[in-house]
């Protein structure tokens, strides 16, 4: 995987201005490229490299240099919202089901409200325009389920035993690589030191796929939980 073996990487300076939107990383941009040759990317190192290998969000990293431009950016950017969206919504569900199981009423009316938020989250995460923006749709979502969270830390929600520490350990990761990504950290302590590993967006990529498996790890003994009825409502 030689630098030498892809065409020659451009400098900050020298990028398309919808792909500036990080000043710290100096050089190792790809040039403009067809669908094959952002493919071709997959195989010399350039900026882009970890996090294509590293994420979900593979589409957007590997095709965010074809030469469609910013048309074709913010269409994959958007993609990459999506991703995101989704499992910030639909993963909820099955942790408020769970913790409001033995009251049906207050269950329904929060997940007509988290449908709310996060209708609401999508449209303002796919409009947003920076990246503190994009972060900060995603907050009232985070709000809600922290509100559920500690409703079953209270002892007046259920759901298996394990699952709750799971759920805090999720959205502290996710809110931690998210805060890591706005502050260009480290990369804004040593401009250019970083610009192939170990940058800001790697280390969310990072801490976004421990907080998914920690979700992973909720929901599962959650859902079983669920299924085995082995629970008394106060009312029963
Ligand atoms: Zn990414």
């Amino acid at each position: 995987m030689a630098r030498r073996s892809g065409p020659r990487l451009l400098d900050w300076i020298n990028t398309p201005s919808h792909l500036q939107f990080n000043p710290f990383i100096l050089t190792g941009y790809r040039p403009a490229s067809s669908i094959s040759g952002c493919v071709r990317s997959l195989f010399y190192l350039h900026n882009e490299l970890g996090n294509i290998y590293i994420h979900g969000s593979v589409l957007y990293h590997l095709f965010m240099c074809h030469r469609g431009g910013n048309r074709v950016y913010s269409h994959l950017l958007a993609l990459d919202m999506c991703g995101v969206w989704l499992a910030n919504s639909l993963g909820a569900i099955p942790m408020i089901q769970c913790t409001l199981v033995c009251w049906p009423s207050l269950r329904l009316f929060t997940l007509v409200m988290y449908a709310f938020l996060s209708v609401m989250a999508g449209w303002r995460a796919l409009t947003a325009l920076s990246t503190t923006a994009r972060l900060q749709a995603f907050g009232w979502q985070a709000i809600a389920r922290l509100l559920v969270f500690g409703i079953r830390w209270l002892g007046i929600g259920t759901g298996a035993p394990r699952s709750l520490l799971c759920y805090l350990r999720m959205d502290a990761l996710a809110l931690l690589g998210g805060l890591v990504n706005v502050a260009r950290l480290p990369e804004r302590w040593g401009p250019g030191i970083f610009d192939y590993w170990c940058n800001s967006h790697q280390i969310m990529h990072f801490l976004s796929v421990i907080s998914i498996l920690q979700m992973h790890a909720g929901v599962v003994p959650d859902l079983v939980w669920a299924a085995s009825h082995d629970y008394a409502c106060p009312e029963d």
